[in-house]
């Protein structure tokens, strides 16, 4: 282990890492396209778009046209007081890129921070309306809407934590997890439990959150169109604030711009993150209605009540728009519809193996479930022996490419997950 790796184990945190039985850390040298270069000389074709965001790949020229060019400009600049030209042209693109209501734009630091400043506004929006007696928010088994202490009370109350941190965390309520799978037919049975909740607890109720078809880290799940539609009639009807958390799944991933419009409905508070700037910077943002925004505005105490250092930062703005405008130029929905169609055919033989118990695709996302948790220590390095980088979690075996990936390249990512799930010491032993 070379000097660096030795301090990185021994004073580095990782996400959801042990400091005394660190999991084997990889030293990466450099990134371009989707290959990952570590420093030892071996390369990885990148499967996991460093968590949704670097849908064109790394060292993009363009993306890093825009971020130089903008560094000779200014790398940041406070928001408070002033603007510039990147932010208003992000918020332009997001304007008319996301569902019509949404109008006004709030730039976030990271997707944790856009879902608190969504539940923020969800709450001083019913507190203007002189109606603070709404401030619960209903969520949804196996959601996950981030790390910190707002955003993971909205997460699954099992596999989030909730119980180490029971007593300082806001309670809300808790929905079962979408059962109807995404293709499967709809019955209204499946939007009961919901239906019930709502309807026991709309007085108290400021807000639904949910991730529009496609629960990520809480469970990879893709579910039906017809529960969002279901959802936004009911807190139509009974004047319940809908957010969509499209972190995971905006700018393409599913097969659409973004996951609600399989639905074709609108929230009134979208938090985006993630593939915002290509994976070039952390950067997210909340946008919401005039209604909303008017509302917040006119009440007491008559602003919006966030602020972070970083807002706005003109680097991060620059990069998305950059991203923003490659993703409209390239045609992304041929390539994603295209990596969906050889997910589908490679990862299909796993269905028979018993060691799976399920195997679904939606747009760019591949996931094959494994009966119990795998190996991770073991699965890690058998995929970077395999010279590609796929990073499971609990019985999770999952794909979300870069869009630009070649065939080939794929077809190397699902060989190496079949294979790993034939090796049975891979996928039966506990970590
Ligand atoms: C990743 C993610 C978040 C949190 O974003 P961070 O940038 O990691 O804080 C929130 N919601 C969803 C759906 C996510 O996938």
């Amino acid at each position: 282990m070379n000097n660096i790796l030795k301090f990185d184990r021994e004073h580095l945190w990782h996400p959801y890492t042990s400091m005394t039985k660190p999991l084997p850390t990889y030293q990466v040298a450099e990134a371009h396209g989707v290959t990952i270069k570590l420093t030892d000389g071996r390369e990885l074709i990148d499967g996991m778009s460093s968590w949704w965001a670097a849908i064109h790949g790394y060292n993009q020229p363009k993306l890093n046209e825009a971020l130089n060019k903008q560094a000779g400009k200014m790398s940041h600049i406070m928001f408070g007081g002033l603007t510039h030209e990147p932010a208003v042209v992000l918020a332009k693109k997001l304007i008319e890129l996301t569902p019509e209501p949404l109008t006004k734009v709030f730039l976030a630091d990271s997707g944790s921070v856009s879902v608190e400043v969504a539940v923020k506004m969800a709450l001083q929006y019913w507190t203007a309306q002189k109606r603070p007696e709404k401030k619960r928010l209903l969520a949804l088994r196996n959601g996950y809407h981030g790390d910190t202490i707002g955003a993971m009370a909205l997460c699954d109350p099992v596999n989030g934590m909730h119980h180490i941190f029971e007593d300082v965390l806001t309670k809300h309520l808790f929905t079962e997890a979408p059962q109807c799978p995404f293709d499967a037919e709809w019955n209204d049975r499946y939007f009961a439990d919901a239906e019930n909740i709502i309807r026991n607890n709309h007085a108290s109720l400021a807000a639904v959150i949910l991730e529009p078809i496609v629960q990520g880290a809480g469970g990879m799940r893709f579910y039906h169109p017809e529960y969002l539609r279901k959802m936004r009639q009911l807190c139509n009807e009974l004047d319940i604030l809908l957010i969509f958390d499209e972190i995971a799944t905006g700018f393409g991933r599913s097969g659409k711009m973004f996951a609600a419009e399989h639905a074709g409905v609108a929230p009134d508070i979208m938090c985006l993150g993630k593939a915002l700037t290509g994976g070039y910077m952390t950067l997210a943002a909340t946008l919401t209605t005039e209604k909303v925004a008017t509302a917040i505005s006119n009440g007491e105490p008559g602003v919006f009540m966030h602020g972070p250092t970083f807002m706005g930062n003109p680097l991060a703005c620059a990069v998305a728009n950059a991203n923003i405008e490659l993703l409209l130029e390239s045609p992304w929905e041929q390539r994603v519809s295209a990596i969906e169609t050889q997910l589908r055919r490679e990862l299909e033989p796993c269905r028979s193996l018993p060691q799976v118990s399920d195997v679904r695709v939606l747009g760019a996302i591949g996931v094959v479930e494994t009966t119990s948790p795998v190996n991770m220590a073991k699965i890690q390095q058998f995929f970077v022996d395999r010279g590609v980088w796929i990073r499971p979690f609990g019985k999770l075996i999952y794909l979300m490419p870069p869009y630009i990936i070649k065939s080939a390249e794929l077809t190397l990512l699902t060989q190496a997950i079949v294979d790993a799930i034939t090796d049975d010491i891979l996928t039966t032993i506990k970590n």
